[in-house]
């Protein structure tokens, strides 16, 4: 069995094969990264609350003790679908007799003229680690420009959880270097404009939690522009529809999401945003050796796609993992059922919301513990489990923050 990629799903079904399936599989990982990302928290990388090691964690050390799967670092470029090999990036092909597709789902900036050159997205470590980087270097040249910063904006374009998570860090982060490092900046220096076309922030919430996200943005300073659209992002400036401009040199693109170049190399059928096709069982309609799991793939549930997020993810990888060892063992395949476990985002220390399966509905300080209580249990690896912990003791306990560096500069 080949998988490709190290992400929630590929690993969740390597999990399966791996341990369910250790006499009867052989498992080759493959990814171009040697670390699974924990991405739900790449906004807090980006805005110096974690480090990046604090939420990677090799796969070579997760795969360890797993005698019947072995890891290869490699970009994948194609699948050759009659011949069943998997095409390297460096050339080399991988046969496979079932193969897993999990590599997950990239920024997409809609064709927006000057989005892919001018804006910064936040889909991996090294988007995060830029994104880091450009805001202390913003930071800086602000402060040897004046009290006034001589135009600190940031545009974050998409109200949905990353936008949202990505504006409320980042409202605490300035907030706080401006009080204790930066005392020379006034504090109207910093200006933060969160973008959205929707006419409401996380439009996948209940109305009334989208109310409250969006009043405690504003309480932290941040300025929320509902109900509009960026035609453009130029060096120095974002253009809004009606032409409106906002002078600003950083932007981040949180506004939309695409399957990436593997799946849009691939002539099979596929479901709104380029994921890729499944039947129920997440094989792929004649070419059935071959699964999707996670972000890339199009499952269904109640007739509409799932969205793209960790737990689907998690769920389809182990059933993706079931099905092979089923066929092997000549079983019967079964439909994948997704468990819905809620959703969640949040604005900031002791500011979140939550919405239940049941249907109860949290905000403010209950529904942040269980925020940060979540994502300790679902990151990889004890020390990232307790390095997290720590960070997050002295940013919000302590109300202290001492990652900001300019790496790289
Ligand atoms: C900033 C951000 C915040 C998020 N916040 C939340 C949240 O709060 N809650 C939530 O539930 N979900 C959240 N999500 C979504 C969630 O992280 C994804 O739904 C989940 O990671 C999907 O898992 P996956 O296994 O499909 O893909 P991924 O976890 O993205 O893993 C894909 C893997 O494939 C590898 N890969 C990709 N292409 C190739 C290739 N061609 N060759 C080799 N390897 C390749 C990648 O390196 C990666 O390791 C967030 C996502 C982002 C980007």
């Amino acid at each position: 069995v080949v998988v490709v990629g190290a992400g929630f799903a590929g690993l969740a079904a390597c999990q399966v094969l791996a341990t369910e399936g250790r006499h009867a599989v052989e498992v080759v990982v493959v990814d171009r990264h040697s670390y699974n990302t924990f991405q739900p928290l790449l906004y807090q990388v980006a805005t110096a609350g974690l480090n990046p090691g604090d939420i990677a964690y090799p796969v070579r050390s997760y795969l360890r003790s797993h005698e019947n799967v072995s890891f290869r670092l490699g970009e994948v470029v194609g699948v050759d679908l009659d011949k069943r090999q998997v095409v390297l990036a460096e050339g080399e092909q991988l046969s496979y007799d079932y193969l897993v597709l999990a590599t997950g789902a990239t920024t997409n900036f809609f064709g927006v003229p000057g989005a892919r050159e001018n804006a910064h997205a936040i889909y991996t470590m090294e988007d995060a680690v830029k994104v880091r980087d450009r805001l202390a270097q913003a930071l800086e040249q602000a402060a040897s420009f004046g009290p006034t910063g001589g135009g600190l904006t940031v545009v974050i374009v998409g109200g949905g959880p990353t936008g949202v998570e990505m504006a409320g860090a980042l409202a605490e982060l300035w907030s706080l270097e401006i009080s204790t490092s930066f005392k020379n900046l006034e504090k109207s220096a910093a200006r933060i404009v969160l973008v959205e076309q929707l006419d409401r922030l996380l439009a996948a919430f209940d109305q009334p939690l989208s109310r409250y996200c969006e009043q405690a943005l504003w309480q932290r300073g941040v300025e929320v522009m509902l109900g509009r659209s960026v035609k453009e992002v130029r060096p120095d400036r974002v253009v809004l529809d009606g032409d409106e401009e906002i002078a600003c040199k950083t932007v981040i693109w949180s506004a939309g999401v695409s399957s990436g170049a593997l799946a849009d190399s691939m002539q099979v059928g596929k479901t709104k945003g380029g994921r890729l096709a499944v039947e129920a069982s997440l094989c792929l309609s004649g070419h059935r050796e071959v699964f999707a799991a996670g972000d890339i793939a199009g499952a269904t549930e109640d007739g509409g796609v799932l969205p793209q997020l960790a737990q689907p993810a998690l769920q389809e990888g182990r059933h993706v993992g079931r099905q092979i060892l089923a066929r092997l063992s000549g079983e019967k395949e079964t439909a994948f059922s997704y468990k819905d476990k809620g959703i969640m985002a949040t604005i900031g220390r002791r500011a979140a919301v939550a919405e239940l399966p049941s249907g109860v509905k949290l905000r403010g300080t209950l529904a942040w513990l269980a925020w940060l209580g979540l994502h300790i249990v679902f990151l990889l690896g004890l020390r990232n489990r307790l390095a997290v912990l720590l960070n997050w003791a002295w940013r919000y306990l302590w109300w202290k923050r001492g990652n900001r560096v300019i790496a790289g500069v």
